[in-house]
C-alpha cells in the first residue's frame, strides 16, 4: 500500500481557522484529515471537528460549471460556455450597474484579485464582504475608539488572565479552540464571569459567575460596571480626569448606579456586586465579546462601552470572529468604503494607482444590503458567500438575486452552492488554497 502524501493547511469550519494536516492519496484526494497538535501548555489547536473537515472539501464538491436555462433548471455547462456569458456580461455591465461580494472564507489573494477585478475591469466600487455583516459595529467602534479596525491583543492572552468576562459568545460551542484555552485558563485559577442573552454552554459549563441579560439593556449593565470600579476606586479617578473628554465621561457615567442594574438588567444586585469585585481586584483582565451584542441596533455603542472599560482596566480584548479570512477581506480592500491602500479618498486612490498600473473610481460604492436590499444592481458576482442564507430579509434577498439580470457565484463548499444555486443564473467552481490539489 502506498504512503499517503500529507499537506498542512487551515480547517475552514469556524473562525479559529486551526491548522490542519490533510492526507492525499496518490490521486491527490484527501481521505482524512486531524488536528496539528501545537503544544499541551497552549492547548491543542482544533477540536474534533477537525477530524471531519475534510468532508465539507471533498464530498460532492462541484466540479463544473452550472448555467440557468429557460426551463428555469441549472444545468451542467462547459467553462467554454461560461467563459463566453462571463466576457460578455463583464463587457455590458460595470459601475453602478454591477456588484461584488468578497468572502471570509478564501485566501487573501482571492479576496485581493476580486476586489482588484471589481475596481479596474468593471470600474466600481459596489464590493463587499460577509465581514462587514456580522462585526461591522465592532468594526466601527474600534475605528472610533481606537483608530484601528483590527482585533488589538492576541487570543493566547486568554492564557495569561486571572479574570475573563465572556460577553454575548458561546466559545463553548462556537469557538472550540478558544474554549479549549478558557477551559486551561480556568484550571489556572482564572475566573470566568459570563454575561450573555441567554444560559449557553460556555455559562453552564465554565462560568464561575453567570448573568443572563435583559436583550438591549448591555449598555447599561457595562456603563454601571466602570462606574462602580470608579466609585469603589478600583479605577482611579485621576486616570479619567487626565484623559481628553474625562469629565464628560464622568459625567455620562454618574447617572449609572446599580439600581439601573437591578430595575432594566433584571440582574440581583448581590451578583453585580461580585461581579465588580472580581473585576475590581483583577490585575490580567481579558474581555471577550461576540455576535451575541454585535448584531443588533445598539451593537457599536455597546462594543464602544466595552472598550472603554478594557482601555480603564489595562485589559485586553478578544473579538470572537465568525469565518476564518473575514480580516484578510477587510484587509485587501474588500469594501465599498477602502482601497487596499486605506479609505477612499484622493491620496490613497492615486497610491493604489500607482501600484498596480490603472485607474480605479474615486466614489465609494454601494454596501451588501444596499446593492442586495435597497438599490439593487443588474449583476452580482458573488464569491465564497452565502448572503441566501446570512443576510436579513431572505426574502427580499432571493427576490433580489432572482431579479438581478445575471447572478455569478462561485461557491466554495457545496452546502452553500446547494442553497446559493437555488437563486442563481450561473455556478462555477473556483480555485483556493484548500482545494488546491484536485481542480
Ligand atoms: S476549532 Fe474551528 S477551525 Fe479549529 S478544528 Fe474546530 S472547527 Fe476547525
Amino acid at each position: 500500500m502506498s504512503k499517503l502524501r500529507t499537506a498542512d493547511s487551515t480547517c475552514i469550519l469556524c473562525g479559529c481557522g486551526c491548522r490542519l494536516r490533510y492526507f492525499l492519496d496518490d490521486e491527490g484526494n484527501i481521505t482524512r484529515c486531524k488536528p496539528i497538535i501545537i503544544d499541551r501548555e497552549r492547548g491543542y489547536e482544533g477540536c474534533f471537528k477537525g477530524f471531519i473537515a475534510w468532508k465539507g472539501v471533498e464530498t460532492n464538491r462541484i466540479d463544473r460549471p452550472y448555467v440557468r436555462g429557460e426551463d428555469g433548471e441549472l444545468k451542467e455547462s462547459t467553462w467554454k460556455e461560461v467563459y463566453e456569458i462571463l466576457n460578455s456580461v463583464f463587457r455590458d455591465y460595470k459601475e453602478e450597474n454591477i456588484a461584488y461580494v468578497a468572502s471570509g472564507e478564501v485566501t487573501n489573494e482571492n479576496n485581493y484579485i476580486i476586489q482588484k477585478f471589481a475596481r479596474v475591469i468593471s470600474f466600481t466600487n459596489n464590493i463587499d464582504t460577509c465581514a462587514r455583516l456580522c462585526h461591522a459595529s465592532t468594526l466601527d467602534a474600534m475605528m472610533k475608539t481606537l483608530g484601528i479596525s483590527v482585533m488589538p491583543n492576541k487570543i493566547d492572552d486568554v492564557l495569561s488572565a486571572d479574570c475573563i468576562l465572556v460577553f454575548g459568545s458561546n466559545p463553548y460551542t462556537n469557538y472550540p479552540a478558544l474554549g479549549t484555552k478558557l477551559m486551561l485558563a480556568k484550571m489556572k485559577g482564572c475566573k470566568i464571569i459570563s454575561v450573555q442573552g441567554s444560559v449557553n454552554e460556555t455559562s453552564r459549563k465554565l462560568a464561575d459567575i453567570v448573568v443572563t441579560l435583559e436583550p438591549g439593556t448591555e449598555i447599561i449593565f457595562i456603563n454601571t460596571l466602570v462606574a462602580e470600579l470608579v466609585r469603589k476606586k478600583y479605577i482611579p479617578l485621576s486616570r479619567i480626569e487626565e484623559l481628553k473628554g474625562g469629565e464628560a465621561f464622568l459625567n455620562v457615567i454618574e447617572k449609572f448606579k446599580s439600581s439601573l442594574v437591578y430595575r432594566f438588567c433584571h440582574i440581583d444586585l448581590e451578583v453585580f456586586d461580585k461581579i465588580v469585585e472580581t473585576i475590581g481586584k483583577t490585575e490580567n483582565f481579558v474581555v471577550m465579546h461576540g455576535m451575541g451584542i454585535t448584531q443588533s441596533g445598539i451593537g457599536t455603542e455597546t462594543v464602544a462601552c466595552l472598550i472603554n472599560l478594557v482601555l480603564l482596566k489595562d485589559a485586553k480584548l478578544v473579538s470572537m470572529r465568525g469565518k476564518i479570512n473575514i480580516q484578510g477581506a477587510g484587509d485587501m480592500g474588500c469594501s465599498p468604503t477602502s482601497y487596499p491602500t486605506g479609505p477612499i479618498n484622493e491620496e490613497t486612490k492615486m497610491k493604489y494607482e500607482s501600484i498596480i498600473g490603472a485607474e480605479v473610481p474615486l466614489m465609494e460604492g454601494l454596501t451588501q444590503i444596499e446593492f442586495m436590499l435597497t438599490s439593487p444592481v443588474d449583476v452580482i458576482y458573488i464569491c465564497g458567500s452565502n448572503p441566501a442564507v446570512s443576510m436579513p430579509y431572505l426574502d427580499a434577498v432571493h427576490r433580489s438575486i432572482e431579479e438581478s439580470i445575471c447572478n455569478l457565484s462561485s461557491p466554495i463548499l457545496d452546502a452553500y452552492s446547494e442553497i446559493c444555486r437555488h437563486h442563481t443564473s450561473i455556478t462555477h467552481p473556483h480555485r483556493d488554497k484548500w482545494y488546491n490539489y484536485k481542480c
